[in-house]
């Protein structure tokens, strides 16, 4: 038997009806708040990760789905190729591509599968979803300012809200500008050095290239040492620090409640300033919902124009994991209304033609078959759920009134063709 590659799943009904309440949730919130939707492709250069990335995150060192292109074209042959492990830098990458600061663009979002080669367990997958938003602009338009980092997370507590996700813990930080961040690794280094041949080859491995990576590391053994390391906050300049605290106060003004993290620093290189987590209880180990963070320097860094930024990605399958706590698939998969049972020889197409107009109006419809006998119609429209049984007879077809059954009430009526959409309507 072929199975579904490891870290992969199929997403099954009735769950994809929760994964479509949520995404049409997440819609309407988006609208609100005028971001519009952008869909890149689903692989890009490698060379985009690397730049947009970092060469030194465990995403790009270790987990992504790289291959060279085995096109007959030259153009096309020897081309690295990476199926993308997140998508600010696609989203950053056609923003550059289509200028789109010259359409006054400048909030997107979008829906789709990420990939990243990760040890696979609940909540954590390698062909996962994420809903993405990002703001990017000229400065000039304010994109730097922190207004714009307080909406955006006042955005995220509104949709967690409108999806029904309650009990979530935002998690804040600043990570600082470049200057800062030199400043701060010079730091870890010397903080590093007396310690570091204790910790696991990975953080050896930071300590030289990147030491701020050294707070993405998960191994327990090496947690009592970085909890002595310093953090970024006692390296934030002026501007960095008055930008942190506008944030914070503007979250005050609108109640959204944060806490802060002087040790979330998450685990892409491109983040400056504001950075943030969003956790929930019910997921376990894998508890962020999502994360984001401002990226002032990334545009610039893929040879695009300077452009600030700021963005989220929510992981939408410990999202739906989450809501499963408290919603059931099952009460969000909408049953049909109606099964239509045909009954003898010759009723199929009078049973078509009713379908279509029932669906007409916007009802959902199961069709029989008319070599089925009456009973066998109703364990059918029993075992799908229907709301009512609609029977069609030679006896019906002459009257033009059918019989419609209320499945559960077991009331019978018999109802003119013209008025069954309606009398199925009115009891929804
Ligand atoms: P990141 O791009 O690493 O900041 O991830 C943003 C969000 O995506 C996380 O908070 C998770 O909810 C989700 N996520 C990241 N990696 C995975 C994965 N392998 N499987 C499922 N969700 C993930």
């Amino acid at each position: 038997m072929i199975k579904s590659p490891r870290g992969t799943r199929d997403l099954l009904p009735p769950d994809t009806a929760l994964w479509n309440f949520v995404e049409a949730t997440v819609r309407d919130v988006f609208r609100a708040y005028n971001f519009h939707e952008i869909r890149t492709p689903v692989f890009e250069s490698t060379e985009l990760f690397a730049r947009g990335v970092g060469e030194d995150t465990d995403i790009v060192s270790k987990e992504m789905f790289t291959w060279e292109d085995r096109g007959r074209a030259e153009s096309d042959r020897g081309q690295s190729l990476t199926l993308r492990p997140e998508n600010t830098a696609g989203i950053v990458r056609a923003y550059i591509e289509h200028k789109l600061w010259e359409r006054g663009l400048n909030k997107f979002f979008s829906i789709g599968p990420m990939f990243r080669r990760e040890r696979p367990q609940k909540g954590r997958y390698r062909q996962f979803y994420q809903i993405d938003a990002e703001v990017i602009g000229p400065a000039a338009a304010g994109s730097q300012s922190p207004a714009r980092d307080a909406e955006i997370l006042e955005l995220v507590a509104t949709l967690l809200d409108r999806v029904g996700i309650t009990n979530w813990t935002l998690e804040l930080n600043s990570v600082g500008c470049p200057a800062d961040r030199a400043k701060f690794n010079e730091a870890l280094r010397r903080a590093l050095a007396p310690v570091v041949d204790k910790m696991c080859a990975d953080c050896q491995r930071r300590a030289v290239t990147n030491p701020l990576r050294v707070f993405d590391c998960k191994v327990p053994a090496d947690q009592p040492i970085i909890e002595t390391l310093p953090t970024i906050t006692q390296f934030l300049d002026e501007a960095c620090r008055t930008h942190y605290d506008e944030v914070r106060e503007i979250l005050e003004a609108v109640h959204i409640p944060y806490i802060e993290n002087q040790r979330l620093v998450r685990g892409l290189d491109y983040y400056t300033r504001t950075a943030f987590e969003f956790t929930h209880g019910a997921l376990g180990a894998q508890n962020a919902i999502l994360g984001g963070g401002r990226y002032d320097g990334l545009s610039e860094a893929l040879g695009g124009p300077a452009a600030p930024g700021i963005g989220f990605a929510i992981g939408e399958d410990r999202l739906v994991l989450s809501l499963m706590e408290t919603v059931s698939a099952e009460s969000v998969m909408r049953k049909p209304d109606v099964y239509i049972a045909p009954l003898g020889a010759g009723m199929n197409r009078e049973a078509a033609r009713l379908a279509r107009e029932l669906r007409r109006h916007d009802l959902v419809v199961e069709l029989g078959d008319e070599s089925f006998r009456l009973k066998k119609s109703f364990e059918a429209a029993d075992k799908i759920g229907a709301r009512y049984i609609l029977i069609v007879g030679g006896d019906e077809v002459a009257a033009n009134a059918f019989a419609l059954k209320h499945l559960v009430s077991g009331e019978q009526v018999t109802v003119p063709r013209a008025e069954l959409a309606q009398r199925i309507l009115q009891t929804k």
